[in-house]
């Protein structure tokens, strides 16, 4: 975003003319911006036979999804839509990697149909993956390495009382499952959790994942998750990927001189590739005083991003309408009738009724989040490509929030 004669742009456009055209609320992707990231995420791991599987769960929209197969990056899913959806964006089948979460067994079968890469992540299921499969189809097993890995506990997901994954401990059970089944383990995976801040922590999960690979004899790969932290505030500490770069290319490479067999290097980013590249442009509705404080009522609410209101997270806002204006505090709250505030107690250029504000670092888990609580719409989306604002996916109306229902009475 540039800001000339006191006026926001983005690419050919004023936020005034986005506004004008598009609406609000409104979810905005700049492209340039995800390509660096790839970019600057291929760079950071030098290895023949390093794939970026973006976690799709952060930003799911098929334009995006393309826009990662044109720059070399695959797909992590972990529903059968999701993968499906990578499907139709034109990914192939063996490169989206599927990882349910504790699901019926028949969404494994659909998606071995389908020829999706499969990843385990329950003793029960691999069994049954066994008895189904045999040698016949390879399989990946997502591993709980029990580390505490960055951000708050709700976003911690390789701890020893997390549900995500096969404990480390129950390696015995495991082999007992693959020998018996003559399973083929093609791959082994983890993913601690989001915002991990620590290379060690990575270094940490790496190193059990290369003791516990020795027990498999036909690895293709090993997945290091994601989880990679980007900064929310400008003093943010984020995840140094050059210095766990510099780290674990050489382990990785030692470890496959050991193994015997040169594996591939995968990582599943979610938030790295997309977060910074996106905002949620709101329009300030009204401005209440109050004998306490002020708020500022928009346009949205924890139906449109819900970040700040489950995990606590800040996000930097911005009023684009006004830059020059006297910096008040402002509880910047939302239509829906929970206590959704965006954040409290925060510096901005006055707000008056009518001016935009963008909520910034908005790109993962924004719109994939959202919901109709309330019977609110869900927001437009659009996507800044070559200085061009294009629409890819229309705001929601009345019949959206109807669609689905049956009247019987
Ligand atoms: N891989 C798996 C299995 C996940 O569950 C997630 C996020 O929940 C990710 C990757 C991406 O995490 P992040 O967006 O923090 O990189």
């Amino acid at each position: 975003m540039k800001l000339k004669q006191n006026t926001h742009y983005l690419g050919n456009k004023s936020i005034e003319e986005i506004r004008n055209t598009f609406g609000t609320p409104l979810y905005l992707y700049d492209t340039e911006k995800i390509v660096a990231q790839i970019k600057q995420f291929k760079n950071a791991f030098n290895w023949p036979g390093l794939k970026i599987k973006f976690a799709m769960k952060s930003l799911s929209n098929i334009n995006i999804l393309k826009l990662m197969q044109q720059n070399g990056v695959d797909l992590d899913a972990v529903s059968l839509y999701e993968a499906e959806t990578g499907l139709l964006a034109g990914h192939e089948a063996k490169n989206i990697m599927y990882t349910p979460s504790g699901v019926k067994f028949n969404e494994i079968e659909e998606g071995v149909k389908k020829g999706f890469q499969i990843n385990i992540d329950n003793l029960p299921s691999l069994k049954k993956f066994g008895e189904t499969y045999g040698n016949k189809v390879p399989c990946c097993i997502r591993i709980n390495p029990h580390i505490k890995a960055g951000g708050n506990h709700k976003i911690q997901t390789g701890h020893k009382d997390s549900k995500f994954g096969i404990s480390l401990l129950q390696i015995d059970e495991i082999k007992a499952v693959v020998e018996h089944y003559q399973i083929r383990i093609n791959g082994l995976h983890m993913h601690t959790g989001s915002e991990i801040t620590e290379v060690d922590t990575y270094m940490q999960g790496a190193k059990i994942l290369f003791d516990l690979a020795k027990n498999f004899k036909e690895l293709d790969f090993i997945d290091f998750g994601g989880g990679f932290k980007v900064a929310y505030k400008a003093e943010d500490k984020t995840t140094d990927l050059d210095a766990l770069g510099a780290a674990l290319v050489p382990a990785f490479e030692q470890f496959c001189k050991e193994y015997g067999k040169e594996l591939e290097m995968w990582f599943e980013p979610g938030k790295f590739l997309v977060s910074e590249a996106g905002m949620l442009l709101l329009e300030a509705s009204i401005v209440k005083q109050t004998p306490y404080s002020t708020f500022v009522g928009v346009d949205s609410g924890l139906n449109h991003l819900i970040r700040p209101m489950m995990y606590d997270a800040y996000h930097e806002i911005v009023n684009l309408s006004n830059p020059g204006g006297l910096v008040k505090n402002y509880n910047v709250v939302g239509y829906i009738c929970e206590t959704d505030t965006f954040a409290w107690d925060r510096p901005l250029n006055e707000v008056r009724p009518g001016d935009i504000l963008a909520i910034k670092n908005a790109g993962a888990y924004g719109f994939s989040m959202s919901s109709n609580y309330n019977s609110r719409p869900r927001p437009a989306e659009a996507l800044l490509i070559d200085g061009e604002v294009k629409l890819i996916r229309q705001r929601e109306n009345m019949q959206d929030i109807m669609k689905n229902q049956i009247e019987v009475l």
